[in-house]
């Protein structure tokens, strides 16, 4: 089955309630049994069951199970956002005094937690590039975690997975990627090497910007050393699904960041369209960027504009670039004329919308950040990110030449 028919034939797509096509959405907060034995069974995990919605729940359950096949996982979490995912996603295997290798040029949020995770004694090692000739000499006994984006969000790099995969395994550590921005129509990182893929869904796999949420997947190959992971010691009996189970069964249970049901039925109806809206919004992406470039006095940055990206895009993602570029525009001044005198695209935060959405990123995203921090994400103070809609691309070339013409 190929990827949009998987999306809505696919064998997670089950057999709904009344013959339903969709879900139902389960709003309620706690399921009743007819027995105290039977509730007893289902809390000691010894019986199946949905006992309260913080832990599971049967609509979220079939969002993640959607997600888990398309992204080839053992098992998928859903999260109340994408900052959620990506917190339980490290909490489930990290304990104080260890260490993590990041990209210095991920979301900002990301940047804004490690800083948080400080206080708990885990610390963050940047590297400007995730590359293996950067990555190796920062690996020391403390490294538990190797964390990237696919595509950078807004620094724009693509990381080559199967290259940092082999890297990181062959010193017994993982890698967790952060594929928001690539989504699983460009990439399926477990089959690159990846061991845990994050997802914020309130980007393109909701698609319409009507709800906020996050996944994590589990593709349960990484074969744990369960005296170096300390955190995940007492499920050595779980083997490769040990993380699978501690965050089941403990960190998102307990660190209360789960999915809610309409988030995650919203998601499920997004989810069916994801093919058709990425390729969209790739093609749109890139024609944009290469008509941006021919104009005088500004500077493009799409992942498609060197070599290296495009050889890494053909190996691990269908060749396509993402729906995001960035440009600058010479001054703070000219960058604010030009999002003013925009006509049809929406002055927003966000990325992965229908429509595209346009923001200065130095003055809302990063301005909490330092100016070492802005610089190595891709952010000046006269960039402008766009994240690209599926609107008519002649539309949007229009739009964005006109502003720009009449400004610099
Ligand atoms: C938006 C975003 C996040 C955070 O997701 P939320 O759903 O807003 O919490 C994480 N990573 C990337 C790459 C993002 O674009």
């Amino acid at each position: 089955m190929n990827f949009n028919t998987s999306l809505l034939h696919g064998k997670a797509v089950k057999f709904y309630e009344h013959g339903a096509t969709l879900p139902s959405i389960v709003q309620s907060n706690a399921f009743r049994y007819s027995s105290a034995e039977e509730l007893d069974k289902v809390f000691s995990h010894k019986a199946m069951g949905y006992a309260y919605s913080r832990v599971a729940n049967p609509t979220v359950a079939a969002f993640e199970q959607r997600i888990n096949e398309l992204e080839h996982g053992n098992a998928a979490v859903g999260c109340s956002s994408g900052m959620a995912a990506i917190l339980l996603s490290l909490m489930n295997i990290l304990c104080t005094g260890d260490e993590i290798i990041a990209s210095s040029g991920l979301y900002g949020g990301s940047i804004d937690l490690f800083e948080d995770l400080k206080k708990f004694g885990i610390t963050a090692r940047f590297v400007d590039s995730m590359t293996v000739d950067r990555i190796e000499p920062l690996i020391n006994e403390h490294t538990r975690v190797v964390f990237g984006e696919v595509i950078s969000n807004p620094s724009l790099k693509i990381m080559d997975v199967e290259e940092v995969s082999k890297l990181a395994h062959a010193y017994g550590i993982p890698l967790l990627v952060d594929a928001t921005t690539a989504t699983p129509y460009l990439i399926n990182p477990i089959d690159h090497g990846a061991d845990v893929v994050i997802h914020s869904t309130t980007k393109y796999i909701n698609g319409s910007g009507d709800s906020i949420g996050g996944i994590i997947i589990d593709g349960a190959h990484f074969p744990w050393d369960f005296e170096k992971f300390e955190a995940l010691s007492s499920y050595s009996k779980f083997g490769k699904v040990a993380y699978t189970v501690r965050l089941r069964t403990d960190i998102a249970e307990n660190l209360g960041g789960y999915m809610s049901p309409m988030t995650a039925f919203l998601n499920v109806i997004g989810l069916e369209t994801l093919g058709l809206r990425m390729n969209k919004i790739c093609c749109n992406a890139a024609r944009l960027a290469t008509a941006l470039s021919k104009l005088p006095g500004i500077e493009v940055n799409y992942p498609l504009n060197n070599e290296d990206n495009i050889r890494i895009a053909r190996k691990q993602m269908r060749g396509m670039g993402g729906g995001i570029l960035t440009f600058r525009a010479g001054s703070k001044e000219k960058a604010f004329n030009i999002i003013n005198d925009l006509k049809y695209v929406v002055k927003a935060t966000s990325i992965g919308d229908v429509r595209t959405l346009v923001i200065h990123p130095d003055s809302t995203l990063y301005v909490k950040n330092t100016p070492s921090q802005k610089e190595a994400a891709g952010v000046y103070e006269d960039t402008i990110r766009v994240s690209v809609g599926i609107e008519d691309v002649e539309d949007l070339i229009e739009d964005f030449t006109d502003a720009v013409n009449k400004n610099i």
